[in-house]
């Protein structure tokens, strides 16, 4: 490769939206075979909202709702934000804790509030039927306790990025391996994988075992690509023989990453791909 072709390639890249940080990545690129992806943000636009919400029998909804709420406006978490928004989030906040891969814990006015998934409430009963159906239609429901009893779930939808469905269908005809890596529930990364038409999905994963995934694909001989937006996402873009960071994610990601994808759209992970097979496969 010589290094007026690889400039001259990175160069037609950038005008395409696809930032490669130095020429090694621009080569390296032209090897992968197989693409991780993360949900949230990466397939999802990452702005989800509330859809459903459902007060344990004897509960007071609106009180649940607010506990729950002003909990929520101290995370970062991006279905944080919709949670907050949905209630009044206005009751005073102490002892707030965020659980990685869980969800939060704090005490709201006096009591103590668990907003998360299955593995945050360990060993209570929350209504498993009612968030099976929600997860079925690709949402993320998520438990609340208020002084260790279950007290409602609350689900969020996110929307599927425009060109998701296309891009996949582009990567699968290149050849590539399309795999989805979320910290969400199987039943909900499920449905959305079937939208998107991807087969392959490994859901349920800790933040601190992204990146063991992606070190699991290439210790079986791939070459691995993957695609992200978030903090979570930066050991595992690191560890990947190219990291791609959604250009409206997080600065973390994109310092960890090999490549910026501008307007994060998917599209761009195989246009990368493409552009550097052509590019590599010109010079020699
Ligand atoms: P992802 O962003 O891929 O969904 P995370 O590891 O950040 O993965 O979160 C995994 C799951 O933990 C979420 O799907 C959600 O159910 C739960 N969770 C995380 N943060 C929060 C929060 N602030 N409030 C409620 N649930 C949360
Ligand atoms: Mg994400």
């Amino acid at each position: 490769a010589t290094p007026t072709s690889i400039m001259a390639g990175s160069g037609r890249a950038a005008e395409q939206g696809v930032l490669f940080k130095t020429a090694e990545s621009l080569e390296t690129t032209k090897h992968i075979d197989t693409i991780v992806l993360d949900k949230t943000g990466t397939i999802t636009n990452g702005q989800p909202v509330v859809t459903d919400f459902v007060a344990a029998a004897g509960m007071d909804a609106e009180r649940v709702k607010q506990l729950a709420a002003s909990a929520e406006r101290e995370s970062e978490h991006p279905v944080a934000q919709a949670i907050a928004d949905f209630g009044d989030a206005l009751l005073p906040v102490s002892h707030f804790k965020a659980v990685p891969g869980h969800g939060i814990q704090a005490t709201v006015d006096g009591q103590a509030v668990l907003v998360g998934n299955r593995r945050l409430l360990e060993g209570i009963t929350v209504d498993e039927q009612a968030a099976e159906q929600l997860e079925s239609d690709g949402k993320t429901a998520m438990f609340i306790a208020i002084d260790g009893n279950y007290a409602g779930l609350v689900a969020v939808a996110d929307t599927i990025k425009g060109s998701a469905k296309a891009a996949v269908e582009e990567m699968k005809r290149m050849g590539l391996r399309v795999v989805m890596l979320t910290g969400d529930q199987q039943r909900t990364a499920d449905a959305i994988a079937r939208q998107v038409g991807i087969d392959e999905v490994v859901a349920g994963v800790l933040p601190a075992e992204k990146a063991g995934h992606v070190r699991a694909l290439q210790e079986q001989g791939r070459k691995v690509a993957m695609a992200g937006d978030g903090l979570n996402d930066a050991p595992a873009l690191a560890t990947a023989d190219i990291g791609m960071a959604m250009g409206t994610g997080t600065a973390i990601a994109m310092e960890a990453a090999d490549i910026t994808l501008m307007q994060g759209d998917l599209m761009r992970v195989a246009d990368a791909v493409r552009m550097s097979r052509l590019t590599v496969r010109n010079i020699k």
